[in-house]
């Protein structure tokens, strides 16, 4: 390809859309451009590395044993209503974006496609002899995400890899589950991405097995944490740890402490002199249910620690058996819009009295009370006592009459010991998660009534799992890891081009007459190479080689003449100068080992 024929439109100033280098670095080198909020197009040297990730991704797919497919995009309302998630994509906050045909019939753009190969599943796979099966896709997805940003990072049209298996038993479904677990590793290693495998959230279908891999970035949405022996990393939304020891309160007989205008942990321990962690906090949430039920939550933790709400989601969850929509902090706002006025914000206690319900228009009328551990475990506290302005200094679960369900619902952090070793401790990272595999189990298989007859010539439900990879965020990520003050760095496999040859003066004859021949050599030798001959300055030529970020350039320059070039690694800014055919037989060694 010739830069003069190239779509290749550069900006010298950063783009005020965008906030992270990759997102700024992929609008100035010319990759992306924005067509609306959370929507992109692809230019051509951006197709080029999309393209270059999906031969990877199948490559690895195909050798793991998945068949590709591709799915309809279009969703009929009905498979989803049958798996029960309609309710929770298009109302509220839910992400799919939704419209209605000519003849009044719903649908929606597909998400993600559970509801859809399920179904399928169930028609085409009718016995344990055809299993197991994997099926992957590599297609647009449709998600009206809450706050789309960072450009290809969190789009409302993105590229993704989805797979989705189906297994007569769990025990098979495990072990394509371990060969995906492979097929990601070598998918990352091979797009030269440093991805770190995690333990992820499984929402609120409990037991089963997830994991995304995260490439570490600090302008990453997600935390992760990581044991110092290296043997435990997790999301935050997952991460499990040992928490600091709380700081013992002397023993005394328990007394009322008036506390006027403090009601924050922070205002209260700093007047009273209290450490945090003998505080017993009290946070309220309103969780609205699957069932459209609006179920009040009182959730007690120890002071000094963080909710997850995750956790706090995921227990909801599995104690009620529902599903859980939307889970928000109850504010004084609320007291006046469910008539309610009687809770005494910032002196809440545990033992908060339903009573405070009782006026509530829309809620459930009683608390469903959880305790993390960190609290529940403690002797004796302080915590509000239910009255504006006081509080309970030297109180204990036993005076207070009731103990909350006590469960693990608080951030792991850095600095706290590991669970799996008391010697080592987490750190923690940010990361972008540009992959997500998942042991499903027969939730939407029994939903879907999605079945097979098994070796006892009984039916039952698929055991299924399912394997995202972002592509698209993959590629900004990339860009995210391999970028210098220059411009972008592509890793050579995921690269637009592998090589480009700068002619840095078109108008003589020598030095166009050799780039043109190197070019062509390299071609020959299956090269993916670019030929900058433009009549532009060669200043401006390595300026947009660099910003763009092709691995390798061969400059020819003035000593053409004496036929030597220069050849330039992109990532290290080496630079050699050799005859023209040592440099050629160097970068196709160096291209194609
Ligand atoms: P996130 O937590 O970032 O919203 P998710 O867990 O909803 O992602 P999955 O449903 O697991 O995402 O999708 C599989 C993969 O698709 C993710 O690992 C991620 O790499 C990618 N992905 C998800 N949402 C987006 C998006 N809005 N834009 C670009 N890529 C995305
Ligand atoms: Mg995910």
């Amino acid at each position: 390809m010739r830069v003069s024929r190239l779509l290749l439109v550069t900006l010298r100033d950063v783009p005020a859309e965008a906030e992270i280098t990759s997102h700024q670095l992929l609008l100035r080198a010319g990759f992306i451009r924005r067509v609306g909020s959370g929507i992109y197009a692809y230019l051509p040297l951006m197709w080029r590395v999309l393209q270059k990730i999906t031969t990877v991704v199948r490559e690895e797919m195909n050798r793991a044993g998945a068949q590709e497919t591709l799915l309809p995009q279009l969703h009929p309302a009905e498979l989803w209503q049958k798996s029960g998630r309609w309710q929770g994509y298009t109302a509220g906050e839910g992400i799919m974006f939704h419209l209605e045909d000519r003849q009044g019939r719903e649908l929606g753009l597909g998400p993600t496609h559970e509801e859809v190969i399920t179904s399928l599943a169930g028609e085409l796979l009718r016995s344990y002899r055809q299993l197991p099966v994997n099926l992957y896709q590599i297609q647009t997805k449709f998600r009206d995400e809450i706050r789309p940003r960072f450009g290809l990072m969190r789009g409302r049209e993105f590229i993704m890899k989805d797979a989705y298996s189906f297994h007569a038993s769990e025990a098979d479904l495990r072990d394509t589950y371990g060969d995906m677990d492979q097929a990601y590793r070598r998918i990352f290693e091979r797009c030269g991405l440093d991805a770190v495998p995690v333990d992820a959230d499984s929402g609120a279908i409990g037991g089963a097995a997830s994991q995304e891999f995260m490439v570490t970035a600090d302008a990453g949405e997600d935390l992760i944490l990581i044991s110092d022996d290296g043997q435990y990393a997790a999301n935050q939304e997952k991460a499990v740890s040992i928490p600091s020891a709380a700081s013992p309160l002397p023993y005394g007989p328990e007394e009322s402490i008036p506390t006027p205008g403090l009601g924050s942990i922070e205002s209260l321990c700093d007047a009273k002199g209290w450490d945090p962690s003998q505080v017993v906090k009290v946070l309220l949430f309103i969780a609205k249910l699957d069932d459209d039920t609006l179920q009040p939550l009182l959730v007690s933790l120890r002071g000094d620690q963080e909710l997850n709400p995750t956790k706090v989601v995921n227990a909801v969850s599995q104690i009620l058996n529902k599903g859980v929509l939307d889970c928000r902090p109850i504010t004084p706002d609320d007291n006046n819009r469910q008539q309610i006025d009687l809770i005494p914000f910032g002196s809440i206690g545990p033992d908060l009295s339903d009573d405070v319900l009782q006026g509530a228009k829309t809620w459930e009328p009683t608390f469903l009370r959880l305790g993390d551990e960190t609290a529940s475990e403690l002797g004796n506290f302080i915590c509000g006592a239910n009255r504006p302005d006081l509080h309970r200094f030297n109180t204990s679960w036993a005076a207070i009459g009731q103990k909350p369900v006590s469960l693990d619902l608080r951030n792991a952090r850095a600095g706290d010991v590991c669970t799996h070793n008391p010697e080592s401790r987490l750190t923690e990272k940010r990361g972008i998660e540009v992959g997500h595999i998942f042991q499903l189990g027969r939730k939407y298989s029994e939903a879907m009534e999605s079945r097979f007859t098994n070796e006892n010539g009984k039916t039952e439900p698929f055991w299924m799992g399912c394997y995202g990879i972002g592509v698209s965020r993959l590629a900004q990520a990339a860009v995210e890891q391999h970028h210098d003050d220059s411009g972008i760095c592509w890793p050579t496999a995921i690269a637009p081009f592998e090589a480009i040859v700068v002619v840095a003066n078109v108008q003589d004859e020598t030095q166009a007459q050799l780039g043109e021949a190197l070019y062509t050599q390299l071609q020959a030798a299956g090269v993916d190479v670019l030929i900058d001959d433009r009549k532009e300055r060669a200043g401006v030529k390595f300026k947009d080689a660099d910003l763009i970020g092709i691995p390798w350039r061969i400059v020819v320059g003035r000593d053409a003449s004496e036929g030597t070039v220069e050849l330039v690694c992109r990532s290290s800014r080496e630079v050699q100068e050799l005859p023209h055919t040592e440099a050629v037989t160097y970068l196709i060694k160096a291209l194609h080992p």
